[in-house]
């Protein structure tokens, strides 16, 4: 995209951009993304003969998911294609999350006078405990893996089951530039190239296993341009680290957005074209591997019984 270069705001991939021109660019990275999923989700539902698609955004409170509510809000009057409610897990010890929620609500009726519905699921109702109680017990549950990724585990099932239950099109997260380019990186580091072939911005759902489609509109938008854009906008947003969390400096992902940090400052687009590239790649790497139903729940497993129903059944256990 051409850009005036008054007063430049911002470096994207080593061109400057202005505040007007960013704004138009950083929205129409998202559209392209949208519009490439929204083709494949609507060659799905050519048999339903829907006007519009129906959409469900995960929200915690942070940059990301805020920023992606408020311009899925703003593109949504343009593109005229999408509905779309917000969906906030409560872990128990993320409070603080709900007032942020509630100012970005305010913020969109008020911009776009568009009424948004947020929908909240409680941990606690799905396995009796709250992560909290949860991490407490980890010894006598034997839980050997790091809170990050019990959490993620655990968000990741349920966000799937009320996507899927509640027939939305697809789910939609934050996850942005850096985020899956470290995990793209950490997944070739460990040589697990499978892992590394099945992450998408687009995925699409598989009724046979309960999966609801996922898409990630800033697939190709970096942290940086979310914070410009979400500051521009006033977009609310909390910065708070996960209370679970004492320092984020010692996880794997933070290391290795350090690396790629370094590497954009050192050769500037360097991490949108090596995503551009892995897309690419991904084509070429054979999947072997084969999902099957879980005995308890019917979600998609890879062994008799999926991640969650495991930890329920040693929760049951215990009690
Ligand atoms: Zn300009
Ligand atoms: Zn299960």
């Amino acid at each position: 995209m051409r850009c005036c270069k008054r007063e430049p705001i911002i470096t994207v991939r080593g061109n400057k951009f202005c505040k007007t021109h960013f704004v138009k660019f950083f929205e129409k990275q998202v559209i392209k993304v949208l519009n490439k999923a929204l083709n494949e989700l609507q060659k799905q539902q050519k048999q339903r003969q829907k006007e519009k698609l129906n959409f469900v955004v995960a929200v915690s409170g942070g940059k990301d998911s805020t920023t992606l509510a408020y311009v899925l809000a703003k593109l949504k009057m343009q593109l005229q294609c999408y509905d779309f409610d917000l969906v906030w897990v409560d872990l128990g010890f993320n409070k603080y999350a709900i007032d942020v929620l509630q100012q970005l609500l305010d913020k969109i009726k008020s911009n776009f006078n568009m009424a948004l519905r947020l929908h909240i699921i409680k941990v606690s109702d799905y396995l009796g405990i709250s992560l909290a109680e949860l991490w407490n017990k980890r010894k006598l549950l034997n839980i050997r893996q790091p809170i990050c990724s019990l959490c993620g585990m655990i968000k990741r099932y349920l966000l799937n089951h009320f996507a899927y239950t509640n027939n939305f099109d697809a789910l939609l997260t934050g996850h942005n530039l850096d985020d899956e380019l470290a995990l793209a990186l950490i997944n070739l580091s460990n040589q697990n190239l499978e892992q590394f072939a099945r992450s998408s911005f687009y995925i699409a759902g598989n009724p046979e296993f309960k999966l609801a489609a996922k898409l990630k509109p800033f697939y190709y938008v970096s942290e940086k341009e979310i914070l410009t854009y979400a500051s521009l906008h006033s977009v609310p947003f909390t910065t708070k680290l996960c209370e679970m969390l004492k320092s984020k400096q010692n996880t794997t992902q933070y290391k290795f957005k350090q690396i790629i940090e370094h590497a954009e400052n050192l050769h500037a687009g360097f991490k949108y074209n090596i995503m551009k590239s892995f897309v690419k790649l991904r084509k070429f790497v054979k999947q072997s591997l084969t999902l099957k139903q879980c005995n308890i729940c019917g979600y998609a497993t890879t062994s008799q019984l999926c991640s969650f129903c495991k930890l329920k059944e040693r929760i049951k256990k215990l009690k």
